[in-house]
């Protein structure tokens, strides 16, 4: 959504946050050490103070009555205390009457934080729902883009999540693994979507970003970027190991080469006999062109 509020960019949202009011409560990121993340590499992590936003919330609610939805931006605004959460939601909740779901960006250390109880007092107050990357399922990978947590923490972190009257959406990169891990990570990522059982799981494929390392490693031929066929058998390869899998899996954003979007597990093995056609016959035409492709 289009506000004139003043934001510390660069501001990042979820695709399905398109419409969303963003409001800050954080700036940056609190980790912000992945190795392919560049999203808030310039910004010092911080938690800003809640007369700011609030004043932001009042400002919404005279000039944008009737937003149904807003996003709790930065990198894991989960991080931000409940001091500063609680109130912020309270505040979205008497200012503006029309928003029925809150979002908000988290990760694993921030979930297990607060924990099943304080999570739920949030989805007492509106949140809605939590966007969590845990980008792979398998250790080895996890391990590499240096994301500062285990698989066990991320499978517990979905489960606190789980717990909670909140939705769950996960984020996973095909890619990450470069050629070498290709079917370690896709099949080890499937598993864990299937034991982690978010709502909505979504894959995207990695982008190397300027800046970052996992960049410099491509650009010095340490790390080798599976092709667009590479990153469909890995598509492929992690829906073979989602049987069980119930929920939506969308494959569909702007960085995808083949869109896909799939209720599970009525879809699967049709989407399946779909990918395997498609790299069997090399058919160019049934991908997104790269300049259609985003981050
Ligand atoms: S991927 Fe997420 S946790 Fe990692 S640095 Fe970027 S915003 Fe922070």
């Amino acid at each position: 959504m289009n506000w004139p509020l003043s934001y510390d960019e660069p501001v990042f949202r979820p695709p399905s946050e398109a419409r969303s009011l963003i409001l800050q409560l954080t700036v940056g990121c609190s980790w912000n050490k992945c190795t392919y993340c560049a999203m808030y590499r310039g910004k010092n992590y911080r938690v800003r103070s809640v007369d700011e936003v609030v004043a932001e919330i009042q400002a919404a609610a005279a000039n944008a009555a009737g937003v149904q939805r807003v996003f709790l931006a930065d990198g894991d605004a989960l991080a931000a205390p409940m001091e500063a959460l609680e109130p912020v939601l309270v505040e979205i909740r008497e200012r503006l009457p029309s928003v029925t779901r809150v979002g908000i960006y988290a990760d694993s250390r921030s979930i297990i934080e607060k924990g099943v109880e304080e999570l739920s007092r949030l989805a007492g107050l509106g949140l809605g729902i939590v966007y969590f990357g845990p980008e792979t399922g398998d250790r080895e990978t996890l391990k590499a883009i240096r994301k500062g947590t285990t698989v066990a923490r991320q499978i517990e972190a979905c489960r606190v999540v789980r717990k909670t009257s909140l939705k769950l959406s996960a984020m996973v990169l095909l890619g990450l693994a470069g050629t070498d891990g290709a079917e370690r990570h896709a099949r080890a990522t499937g598993r864990f979507l299937v034991e982690a059982a978010p709502n909505y799981a979504a894959a995207l494929t990695v982008t190397p970003v300027p800046g970052t390392e996992l960049f410099a490693a491509v650009e010095d031929g340490s790390f080798d970027l599976p092709d667009r066929w590479g990153m469909l058998q890995e598509l492929a390869w992690m829906l073979e190991e989602m049987d069980g899998y119930r929920g939506l899996f969308h494959a569909n954003h702007a960085s995808n080469y083949l869109p896909l979007k799939l209720r599970m597990p009525r879809d699967r093995e049709q989407a399946l006999e779909t990918i395997r056609a498609v790299i069997e016959e090399k058919d160019e035409r049934r991908l997104q062109p790269e300049w259609a492709r985003g981050l």
